[in-house]
This record gives C-alpha cells, sequence and structure tokens, in this order.
C-alpha cells in the first residue's frame, strides 16, 4: 500500500489532475464525505487527510510514503528527514508583507524603528528582516494575521498572499515580497527505497504532467 498525505482545499483540488496523469482516480470526494482516508482508483494507493503543517510530520515519520505541501510549510518546518524531488507548481501564492493603508512602512524601515510583526511564519520573517537590518519583535499567530494591524496588536504582518483580495477586504497593503511559493512533493526516505518500483512511476507521471503544464503557460 503506498499513503499519499494531502490537505483539504487548494492543494487536494490542485493534486487531482497530477494523480489522473498517472491514471489514478479518487473514489471518495472529501466535500462529501467525512473520511479521513480515501479511497482511489487504484487498491494499492490511498489519501489521507491532514492538516497542511502536519504533511511533513506524517511524511517524516513514515504515516505516509508521500505527501504534498507548500514551500512555506516546508520552510517553517525544517530539518531534511525526506526526500523533496518535486515542485509541482501547485497552489501558487507568495510570502509578503503586509500593513495598515495608513501605516508608513518604508518610513519606518528606514528610521531604524523597531518592527512588531505578526505572523505564522517566524522564522521566515525572522530572516527576511534580519537580512534587510531590520529590528522586528515577532509575535506568532496560528490564523487570522489580517486581524494584528487592525487591532493594534501589530505593526506589519507576514502572510500568504493569493490574489490580494484578503488583504484589500481588510483595509490592507502588501509593501514587500518576501518569495513566492508552490507546493512541492515530499517522499519518505525509507518508502523511497522499500517501494520504489511503485513510488518511482508516479514521481515520473508527475514530472511529466508539471512539465507539460509549465510549458503550455
Ligand atoms: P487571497 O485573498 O487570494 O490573496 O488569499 C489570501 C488568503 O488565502 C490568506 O488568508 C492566505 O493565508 C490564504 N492562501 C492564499 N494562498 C494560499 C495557498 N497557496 N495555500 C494556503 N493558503 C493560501
Amino acid at each position: 500500500m503506498i499513503t499519499l498525505a494531502l490537505s483539504k482545499g487548494r492543494i487536494f483540488d490542485d493534486t487531482l489532475p497530477l494523480l489522473a496523469s498517472a491514471g489514478v482516480e479518487m473514489l471518495d470526494d472529501p466535500q462529501t464525505s467525512r473520511k479521513l482516508i480515501l479511497a482511489t482508483s487504484r487498491p494499492d494507493l490511498r489519501v489521507v487527510l491532514v492538516r497542511a503543517t502536519d504533511v511533513p510530520t506524517y511524511v517524516e515519520y513514515g504515516g505516509a510514503d508521500l505527501g504534498i505541501t507548500g514551500k512555506d510549510v516546508l520552510l517553517e518546518y525544517g530539518g531534511s528527514g525526506f526526500y523533496q524531488p518535486l515542485d509541482l507548481g501547485i497552489a501558487k501564492c507568495r510570502i509578503s508583507v503586509a500593513v495598515r493603508k495608513d501605516f508608513d512602512y518604508a518610513q519606518a524601515v528606514k528610521k531604524g524603528s523597531r518592527l512588531r510583526v505578526a505572523t505564522k511564519y517566524v522564522d521566515i520573517a525572522r530572516e527576511f528582516f534580519a537580512k534587510k537590518g531590520v529590528h522586528v519583535d515577532l509575535i506568532k499567530l496560528y490564523g487570522s494575521m489580517e486581524l494584528a494591524p487592525l487591532t493594534g496588536l501589530a505593526d506589519a504582518i507576514v502572510d500568504l498572499v493569493s490574489t490580494g483580495n484578503t488583504l484589500k477586504a481588510n483595509d490592507l497593503i502588501e509593501v514587500e515580497p518576501i518569495m513566492e511559493i508552490s507546493s512541492r512533493l515530499i517522499v519518505n526516505r525509507a518508502a523511497m527505497k522499500l517501494k520504489h518500483e511503485k513510488i518511482q512511476p508516479l514521481i515520473d507521471a508527475f514530472n511529466t504532467s508539471v512539465s507539460q503544464s509549465a510549458s503550455n503557460t
């Protein structure tokens, strides 16, 4: 049996065409089912639904052989407990700094004042501001980052931005992109050896599909 760990939502939806390119269809639909282990058209391949931040843990410790999650999650997780053979180019977005419309970010950074920054991505934010030589107090949040500047909890946030609609709806503006994000395939080290015959064809099919969609854009 091969187990693939995915999170619900964009990553799950964007993975369906990749699975289809490997001849695999989902038999269970997470929209209508509350199951956490989903069957596929291949009796030896199943999908487990976990939080995006738990995907590396499942793959590192063998709860899943393969997983798909964002570069943001992998950077924040750290370590090298798994192989990372493929950037799948799905669930694309960026990590950016955002502030209230009326906050003078350029001036605050130039003056060398201490910025209070709320984020889920504490390591990424720390490294980014350290490189710029900006002093920051980091406040770790687990969700609804947009609220932090609106309530006075922080001057700025570091968060994922896709269309920018969420920032706009909350009167925030993106002031500086930090990095582009997409989702990666990760593979358990032992499984890569012990289940190579089953895993390698999946990697190859994903790779072909990714190269084709890259050449179509
Ligand atoms: P948007 O309004 O399209 O800019 O999307 C921003 C919101 O969606 C933020 O709350 C982000 O945390 C979340 N988001 C955007 N892209 C992704 C992604 N690829 N994976 C997970 N969350 C995302």
